[in-house]
């Protein structure tokens, strides 16, 4: 085995499952500590200046820095350290296992593969001087909570200075990622007034009044979104995923909610004019219904053509010739690092398709040539400008 597949290994032994996400707390498999502390003892033994910024107990982002005297720069690796639930998976989540080419276990491509391809790129970066050689700031991030709401990366950026820029680790080898889309998530109320369900003319239906909305949202909101295009990333997207209202069958309800996620386009929707325009048009149609947003991720819009995108670009080009510069819908902590001003895209081994899934796996050959395109980056010729 080589060495960035025994690190990932190791990582995957170590639980760190997002106790938020999951909803509940078990200290033998919860929480991001173990992971950082062995993050910050790895990064140790290669000479890094390490820190912890603990933004909830127990559930610290870990920060190692390669420092270089009259930086120029700085840069950033920035996976996140948690992990989905490992409830109903069919293998056992915190055993690596390698079989055909692939290493099975929780974490292995989201994103703990990120995390072994970058670290081994870190380490090889601290053997050979590179934050000196290139002055260039050196920064790895472990980062807590992206499961839960990316609440690491937030407190990171409101705390720390803005980075030059940021390969945030996600599943998308051997692509490079520019653009995604952002997540606007929102929750809809409507209030009745309950009574017999003999006599519901003696009461007033929040479950009608949701279907109301409801129809609104898909009849006529939904359907204007097809004027929007983004040329990657091509429409935004409406999804009515949960609705919860009513008691019993014989009670008039008072009260329902409703949870939309609508995935948005970078520059062509701005999620707090998004919220007015769905406000606007139930209240011209009188529905009564109330708007409230409870995710806000921005989109990522990151300039494909600036240098050290296309140096990574470049990286990952030489890695593997099938690599483009391109889009997906899902989102990641990199639209945060962006919006607070550090220009970021999204890189890493493995494939989407697995993350998050009972049997998570990730492809082992992607591993390698993913650490080489971080390390490429940090050693190439322009870093030297
Ligand atoms: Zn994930």
């Amino acid at each position: 085995m080589n060495k960035p597949s025994r690190l990932l290994a190791d990582l995957i032994s170590i639980p760190s499952v997002n106790p938020v996400a999951v909803g509940f707390e078990d200290p033998k498999i919860t929480g991001e500590e173990r992971m950082a502390k062995y993050i910050a003892d790895f990064a140790r033994k290669c000479g890094a200046d390490v820190s912890f910024r603990y933004e909830m107990p127990k559930r610290p982002t870990v920060v190692c820095r390669l420092t270089a005297r009259g930086a120029k720069r700085t840069v950033a690796f920035g996976p996140h350290t948690d992990t989905v639930s490992v409830a109903n998976m069919t293998i056992d989540p915190f055993q690596p296992v390698v079989k055909n080419g692939r290493m099975y276990g929780r974490g292995a491509c989201d994103t703990k593969g990120s995390c072994a391809a970058m670290l081994w790129a870190f380490k090889r970066a601290a053997d050979e001087n590179l934050a000196s050689k290139t002055k260039t700031n050196i920064i790895f991030i472990g980062l807590m909570g992206e499961e839960s709401g990316n609440d690491g990366v937030v407190c990171y950026c409101k705390n720390e200075p803005r980075l030059d820029f940021v390969i945030v680790g996600e599943p998308t080898f051997p692509h490079v990622v520019y653009t995604h889309k952002g997540a606007f998530w929102f929750k809809v109320t409507t209030v009745g007034k309950s009574a017999h369900g003999s006599n519901p003319h003696l009461g007033d239906n929040a479950i009608h009044h949701m279907v109301e909305a409801a129809d609104y949202l898909r009849g006529h909101y939904a359907p204007s979104l097809q004027k929007l295009r983004h040329p990657v990333l091509g429409h935004p997207t409406l999804n009515i995923g949960q609705i919860r209202g009513g008691a019993q069958v014989n009670i008039v309800p008072d009260h329902c909610e409703m949870y939309v996620d609508h995935r948005t386009l970078p520059k062509l929707q701005a999620h707090a004019q998004i919220a007015r325009t769905i406000a606007g048009g139930l209240l011209r149609r009188k529905i009564r219904a109330k708007i409230e947003t409870y995710r806000d991720c921005p989109p990522l819009g990151t300039n494909p053509k600036l240098a050290l995108v296309q140096r990574f670009h470049g990286a990952a080009l030489s890695v593997n010739r099938r690599s483009q510069l391109t889009g997906v819908a899902y989102f990641t902590d990199a639209s945060i690092f962006a919006r607070y001003g550090s220009p970021s895209i999204v890189f890493g081994p493995g494939d989407i398709a697995q993350a998050h899934t009972k049997d998570e796996w990730i492809d082992l050959s992607h591993l390698d040539p993913a650490s080489e395109a971080c390390y490429r980056f940090l050693a190439s010729p322009g870093s030297r400008e």
